[in-house]
């Protein structure tokens, strides 16, 4: 038996110390992450073989991937005419039939190695039936006098490996690792990861222990053990993030002390509700509550806000920003494109200057114009600034920073928004995001946030269609477009980024911005896209904006929060190169006036597979549903932009099918 703290550390020991490890292997080792003992056990296999029974080779189907065994008859250098690269044969045989495994690399130790007389076990997909013929499968040799009972009759792990490193020899000492380990006593950490999950009243109380997990993991007696032992150890996984993530937030509250921002007897909140235009909705009123009581409180508001597209955060910022503002405070507004910088500009300063508010723009652009001069007497009124990332590269500082207000926040990272935050001293934070993610994976990468939710959209809205098209039919859509831009409403065309290659990106939108202008004369189309000056974007959104322009073409760029309610028609070309949460992103910037407003996804007509997607955005407009289906199709990166820095990355978890897992791992998580 083992000591307790013994074996404490045991998890924690080098490989090294393990029996038959030595610094050559141990270096090999390292190459695939594994340092310690714990890293050891917790390598996962990326297959398994049913080494329990092999098939005849005689049984071999071709194309499917099979498990064989048998001894070499023949082996050597073959070319298949004078002069041709030279390419190794070996050929098995077993009682049934032989076997031919061929690789198109001969190297010096082939011969040794496939000595004939030698038993392989051989896994691989047979090419051709006469002769049986398998490429370059992968094989192993059966020692004599080795332990069957690790290697073969059982359902065998095959191990991602480094050069140099032989399957046998790692998975023989994963077994003795195991083996040893697991029967030798117990490990103090893993008994704590069970004891954790003894509080779970759900189906997570059932799964196996930590260390029967890994065993099962490793060598399973049957199939299903696997998953079974994938789900244990990636709650584990979850529930660590999860300890984790309350453990900061306790340590943040713990160390900050909020600044009083709750309001002042709504001094500019009253002035503003009665200018702007619309009554907030009781969905918007009910966050603002969440809102305000947070501002009060006595730990910095740390919120996110999640509303679909269209569903009006910019007014609950707005108002949020007022509660700030009348007690003296400057606000920060960060917004990810210059294009939305300026519209969240030119809103707030038509709303607040009135108000006696300054409201002041830094963007990549402008940052330039805004010199640090003396500040006049003028420059005490409270201060709102709006910018884009260049909020946070610059040097600029904020005075008396109360609130930092970040804007489809999926679109930073982690970081950026910290580093915003930094820029005071414990502002209150609030982050906004249309992107509507599966509530439980929300947790996971939000977990240190408040969740509101906006969760009906304001009234009077137009219905919006969507359509699935292919590229035959338009001719149709075109004239379908004609009509609505005759009767006084605009359109949006997106065109996809073709490469991320920029030059190629002009090319492609110069040639399609031709072909508008030629179907659409006499309407007056622009273009958009991410190689223009900030001064000409800002200059064609006034046209369009101004109904000068009556249509857009633009790349993705108009995806975040747009908004001219005038535009109702939006087609979108090569739609099966976006996610379906980005198309309903897009989608968002038409719907939002009182006319009825029509989306057409256009795709290539071979691509059936590519349409069925699409169709989910024919059939729903419901964000959750939709970002569920894309989680489930293309799994998170796709959903939650390349920069989510702050998601871990997870040995066994898998944030596209382990929502409910993550929900039980949030409970263990509380109810320690
Ligand atoms: P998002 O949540 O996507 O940022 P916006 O804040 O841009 O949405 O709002 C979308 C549109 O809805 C805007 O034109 C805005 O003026 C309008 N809007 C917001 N709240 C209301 C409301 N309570 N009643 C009517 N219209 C509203
Ligand atoms: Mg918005």
């Amino acid at each position: 038996m083992t000591a307790p703290n013994q074996a404490e550390s045991l998890l924690r020991r080098p490989v090294m110390s393990l029996w038959g490890v030595g610094a050559e292997r141990a270096r090999l080792l390292e190459r695939l992450r594994i340092h310690t003992v714990e890293d050891l056990l917790l390598h996962k296999p990326r297959r398994y073989e049913d080494r329990r029974r092999f098939l005849a080779i005689r049984e071999l189907q071709p194309g499917q991937p099979a498990c064989v065994r048998g001894i070499v008859v023949a082996s050597g250098v073959k070319r298949w005419k004078k002069g041709a690269r030279a390419m190794f044969e070996c050929v098995l045989e077993d009682s049934t039939a032989r076997l031919h495994c061929r690789w198109w690399q001969a190297f010096p130790w082939m011969e040794e190695y496939f000595a004939v007389g030698r038993e392989f076990v051989v896994f691989g997909k047979l090419e051709s039936l006469r002769p049986r013929i398998v490429d370059h499968p992968e094989t192993e040799l059966v020692e004599a006098g080795e332990e069957n009972l690790v290697h073969l009759n059982r359902i065998a792990p095959i191990y991602p490996l480094t050069e140099g490193l032989p399957q046998r020899w790692l998975r023989g000492l994963i077994w003795r690792s195991v083996d040893q380990l697991m029967t030798g006593g117990s490990f103090p950490e893993w008994n704590a990861l069970d004891e954790r999950l003894r509080f779970a009243r759900t189906e997570a109380a059932s799964l196996p222990g930590r260390s029967n997990a890994v065993t099962m993991l490793h060598f399973p007696e049957e199939f299903e053990d696997i998953e079974i032992a994938r789900r244990r150890l990636a709650l584990d996984e979850f529930v660590d993030l999860q300890v984790h993530m309350q453990q900061r937030r306790k340590l943040f509250e713990s160390r900050s002390k909020a600044l009083p921002c709750g309001g002042d007897n709504n001094r500019l909140m009253k002035p503003f509700l009665q200018v702007l235009g619309f009554k907030l909705t009781a969905s918007q009123a009910n966050v603002l509550r969440e809102i305000r009581h947070d501002l009060r409180g006595e730990h910095p508001m740390r919120r996110l806000l999640q509303g679909d597209v269209g569903s009006g955060k910019t007014a609950v910022a707005a108002c949020s920003a007022l509660m700030a503002l009348e007690c003296g405070f400057n606000v920060a507004l960060m917004a990810p494109t210059e294009i939305l910088a300026e519209q969240h500009h030119r809103n707030f300063s038509r709303w607040f200057e009135s108000l006696g508010v300054r409201v002041e723009l830094r963007t990549g652009s402008t940052r330039a114009a805004l010199a640090h001069g003396s500040r006049s007497l003028e420059e005490v009124k409270p201060l709102l600034v709006i910018g884009t990332h260049a909020l946070v590269s610059s040097g600029f500082e904020i005075q008396k920073l109360g609130l930092v207000i970040i804007d489809e926040q999926h679109k930073f990272g982690v970081a950026q928004r910290e580093q915003l935050v930094r820029k005071g001293h414990y502002p209150h934070l609030l982050v906004m995001t249309a992107t509507p993610i599966p509530r439980t994976l929300g947790l996971t990468l939000y977990g240190d946030l408040d969740v509101s939710t906006i969760d009906a959209a304001p009234p009077g809205r137009g219905k919006i269609k969507t359509f699935v098209r292919t590229t035959d039919t338009l001719p149709k859509v075109w004239s379908f477009i004609r009509e609505k831009l005759a009767a006084g409403r605009q359109a949006y065309v997106v065109y996809p980024r073709v490469e991320e290659n920029q030059g190629n990106e002009v090319k492609a939108v110069m040639k399609e911005f031709e072909v508008l202008k030629r179907q659409l004369a006499p309407y007056s189309v622009a273009m958009l896209h991410g190689r223009m000056k900030a001064a000409e974007k800002e200059g064609v959104m006034a046209e369009f904006r101004a109904n000068r322009v009556h249509v857009l073409l633009a790349t993705s760029l108009i995806e975040v929060g747009v908004d001219v309610p005038n535009a109702t028609v939006m087609l979108i070309e090569n739609a099966e190169q976006f996610g379906l949460a980005q198309l309903h992103q897009l989608r968002g910037r038409i719907g939002r006036g009182v006319h009825d407003s029509h989306c057409i996804l256009v795709s290539a007509a071979g691509n059936i597979e590519a349409r069925e997607r699409l169709q989910v955005l024919e059939a729903t407009r419901d964000g959750f549903q939709i970002a569920e289906a894309d989680l489930k199709l293309r799994g998170p990166g796709e959903l939650l932009g390349k920069d989510q820095s702050g998601v871990p990355a997870f040995r066994f978890g898998n944030l596209a099918q382990d929502l409910e897992l993550i929900s039980f791992a949030r409970e263990i998580a509380r109810g320690r």
